[in-house]
């Protein structure tokens, strides 16, 4: 089954300059901005520029370039937000993909979450 990607998502609409974003960081290829709800301290979505609707969907058909520039857009936001394992206290990185994952915008988003104690992994529901 091929992998449908809708063009009128919100994060599409943001990539078009359609809606404003609260912007962290931009690149080549990828875009990161603060979530409108956050639900830490620190909450970023990083996003590909391209049309890909969810991981597994994004890591079979992007180009070695876009996933280069993606996961370095990533380990950037974390240095940019001081949460990296490294100089800062950590975070946790989620990304949901379909109904079972609660995947609420079909366009492949990663939330970094920091700041606090992110708590259990999985919630119950
Ligand atoms: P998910 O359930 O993984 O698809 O998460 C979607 C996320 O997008 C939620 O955390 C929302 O708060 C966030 N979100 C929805 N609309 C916007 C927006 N216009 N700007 C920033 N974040 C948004």
């Amino acid at each position: 089954m091929a992998y449908k990607y809708d063009t009128q998502n919100i994060f599409a609409k943001i990539l078009r300059g359609e809606i404003p974003c609260d912007k962290v960081l931009e690149t080549e290829h990828s875009l990161a901005f603060n979530d409108i709800s956050p639900q830490a301290p620190v909450h970023v979505l990083v996003i590909p520029k391209g049309p890909y609707v969810c991981f597994d969907h994004f890591a079979s058909s992007a180009s070695d370039q876009e996933i280069a520039d993606f996961s370095r857009a990533i380990s950037e936001v974390c240095r940019i937000k001081g949460v990296s394992a490294d100089s800062g206290n950590g975070y946790r990185m989620i990304s949901n993909a379909g109904p079972d994952g609660v995947q609420e915008v079909p366009h492949l988003h990663f939330h970094i979450l920091g700041g606090r104690r992110i708590g259990r992994m999985i919630q119950p529901g």
